[in-house]
């Protein structure tokens, strides 16, 4: 009897007859793989487990550990999707079903809208499929064979797959049951093991992404190989929209959008912009302790500019059209870097003054799509904690370090612990995204490594991420759906300098090149504002809640105690709130509660007579009563250790 060699992903090999499937090689290594296994890498490639092995293979047998594994374990259910969509309504058209994050579609063409009574029906029929244990096949099929098949059933789009990308004679299919498909594969054995998923919702996609074609609907659906895993993800879907920054800035009043300023511009409403001028004056204070100097530049200049600094040859794309303008052509700033070099440039420098450090709350402009603008984390125009330190190559490394205490500072003070380093690089090959200077990238990537190296800090790379200038060092924040976004960041830039001329007189008189350091701590105010949002629900810490206080007079008759606590409250600097409304206490209570205020303070005639407030906490309930001049001491403390309660 012939026999293969196998090896297993720890390097032990095994003799086997040929034609031995994965499926038997996990019985003999436990049976308890066996259970477990979803699908097979054999040399590499991904292969169904029921799949006779012919030739020495390297072999690894996979299970819900394995990413890959997960997908093609989506795919199926993509496939049970679709057989019973078919069992249910015969006569629609299938498109394409893909495994996705977290789940997968499958794409249909049917005249009458699915409903949610519809996805109930098909989700029940999915689980009757999935308790018979339906196996998944695979079938070679010649390609007219199958073409002829696809034509009798009326499935266009599926001849149309098949006609485009079949090439060998024999076209591969999978059944499940009645159902079949036009596949590569793998799948998973059978329908059975498919028991956490969810159908999510419908939603329009034109075939293959063409306007001009017929438009599918699209069955999504949540799917993991177990249910626990499902339960979680649905219940942080539950999170996400709770805490949805839309929602809450609507609710909150914290911004707005008007079709009649456009798309991504939002309005910040009095409660949302007092808590961006909170962020601002905190992120300048800062600033100016550690040397930086704050500038105002002005948000347009002219195109030459941006050709000079590169920002026109490979910026183009993201920038708003120039204006002509008499005999100029102006055009919205898309960073604010060449703005702050010409302050730089304003003077003759010695390396005595330098570091230089100029900050600015740059507004940019930059054109978004208008598929992906969103509230206020994806808007087109923003503003920055920008910063450029301009130093010398000796003083690179100190002036990151202090970049960076300056960023774990500030997430310290606003409650952020869930953080992550990426650095982020040009993506070799011939591309206009990035200038071209191999050495000033090979620099800067390793003065940037050595800088997060002395720091010891871990971090991941991004090769295509790295800004047209340079490489750079990222800060991900990731939201409740673990979604990643960089927030802050610096970057090492030895090219700018170069294409400016930059220079300053060195202690041995002569001029030398300067390196810039940009730099962006608490990122846009905009994106910034998004996140605390859904970070803490809308429930800010005392010091950046837009209202920190609501007086609530239990009646009339004490309006006028309950005024005299508003004054004195705001004497002492606090924003406070008097809700002299017409209405019963437990009503002012909840709508306070609304409004995430943090405390509440009820005014009744115990309360004016003895020159106290009854103290309500947003989270922790009643507090009692306490003299007014106990409860500023306590609010003045938590304000100024910028507590997060
Ligand atoms: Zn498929
Ligand atoms: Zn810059």
């Amino acid at each position: 009897m012939d026999t293969i060699q196998i090896t297993l992903p720890d390097g032990a090999t095994r003799e086997v007859p040929k034609g031995t499937t994965p499926a038997q090689i996990a019985q003999q290594i436990s049976p308890r793989l066996a259970k477990d296994a979803l699908v097979a890498r054999a040399n590499g490639d991904l292969i169904d487990l029921s799949l006779p092995l012919e030739h020495d293979t390297k072999l690894a047998i996979l299970t819900a550990k394995d990413p890959d594994a997960v997908q093609v374990f989506r795919h199926s259910a993509a496939h049970l999707l679709a057989a019973a969509v078919l069992e249910l309504y015969p006569h629609v058209k299938l498109g394409i079903g893909p495994p996705i994050e977290n789940g997968f579609f499958y794409e249909f063409l049917r005249a009458e809208p699915f409903t949610q009574d519809d996805l109930e029906k098909i989700e029940a029929k999915m689980r009757e499929l999935t308790a018979r244990d339906i196996p998944n096949e695979r079938r070679l099929i010649p390609k007219l064979e199958a073409l002829d098949l696809y034509r009798k059933s009326g499935q266009t789009f599926k001849c149309e797959l098949v006609e485009e990308k079949a090439i060998e004679p024999m076209v591969s299919f999978y059944t499940t049951g009645k159902f079949l498909d036009f596949c590569r594969g793998p799948h998973i054995p059978s329908t059975g093991r498919i028991k956490a998923f969810k159908l999510m919702n419908v939603s329009g996609a034109y075939w293959k992404g063409k306007e001009s074609n017929p438009q599918m609907q699209r069955i999504y659906g949540a799917c993991f190989v177990d249910q626990k895993e499902l339960d979680d993800y649905l219940h942080r879907l539950e999170e996400a929209k709770r805490r949805d920054h839309r929602k809450l800035g609507k609710e909150l009043e914290l911004f707005t959008v008007s079709d009649q300023v456009g798309s991504g511009l939002p309005l910040w409403l009095p409660k949302g912009a007092t808590i961006r001028r909170l962020l601002e004056e905190y992120i300048l204070e800062k600033e100016r302790q550690i040397g930086y100097q704050h500038v105002y530049t002005p948000d347009l200049a002219k195109v030459d500019l941006y050709i000079r600094s590169g920002h026109w040859e490979h910026y183009h794309d993201d920038m708003f059209p120039p204006m002509e303008l008499e005999t100029e052509e102006l055009v919205l700033r898309p960073m604010n870097c060449p703005h702050h070099i010409l302050v730089y440039e304003s003077r003759k420098r010695s390396y005595r003054e330098l570091p230089v450090r100029i900050a600015e709350l740059g507004t940019m402009w930059r054109y978004e799509r208008s598929g992906v603008l969103s509230g206020l984390s994806r808007v087109r125009c923003m503003t920055l904690n920008d910063a450029h330190i301009f130093c010398t190559p000796d003083q690179i490394k100190e002036e990151f370090a202090g970049v960076m205490r300056l960023v774990e500072q500030a997430y310290r003070d606003l409650g952020i612990t869930q953080y992550s380093y990426r650095l982020s690089l040009r993506d070799k090959g011939p591309s206009d995204k990035y200038v071209a200077n191999d050495e000033m990238w090979n620099l800067a990537e390793r003065v940037l490594r050595e800088a997060m190296d002395a720091l010891r800090l871990p971090y991941t790379e991004a090769p295509g991420e790295a800004a047209f200038y340079g490489p750079k060092l990222d800060i991900q924040l990731a939201d409740v759906m673990g979604h990643q976004e960089t927030y802050s960041t610096i970057q090492i830039d030895f090219h700018l300098p170069n294409q400016f001329d930059l220079g300053y007189v060195g202690a041995d008189g002569a001029e030398h090149r300067p390196v810039i350091i940009h730099r962006g701590v608490i990122s846009t105010m905009e994106r910034m504002v998004s996140y605390l949002i859904e970070l803490y629900a809308g429930a800010f810490p005392a010091w950046l809640a837009p209202v920190q206080a609501e007086v609530l007079p239990l009646s009339e008759k004490t309006n006028e105690y309950a005024q005299k606590v508003e004054q004195q409250l705001k004497e002492a600097g606090f924003r406070v709130h008097l809700d002299d409304r017409n209405e019963k206490l437990q009503a002012k209570i909840r709508d306070a509660q609304l409004q995430k205020v943090p405390y509440m303070l009820v005014i009744g005639a115990k309360e004016a007579e003895a020159g106290t407030v009854a103290v309500r906490h947003r989270s922790k309930g009643d507090l009692g009563p306490r003299p007014l001049a106990e409860f500023i001491a306590g609010l003045r403390a938590e304000v100024e250790s910028r507590a997060i309660v």
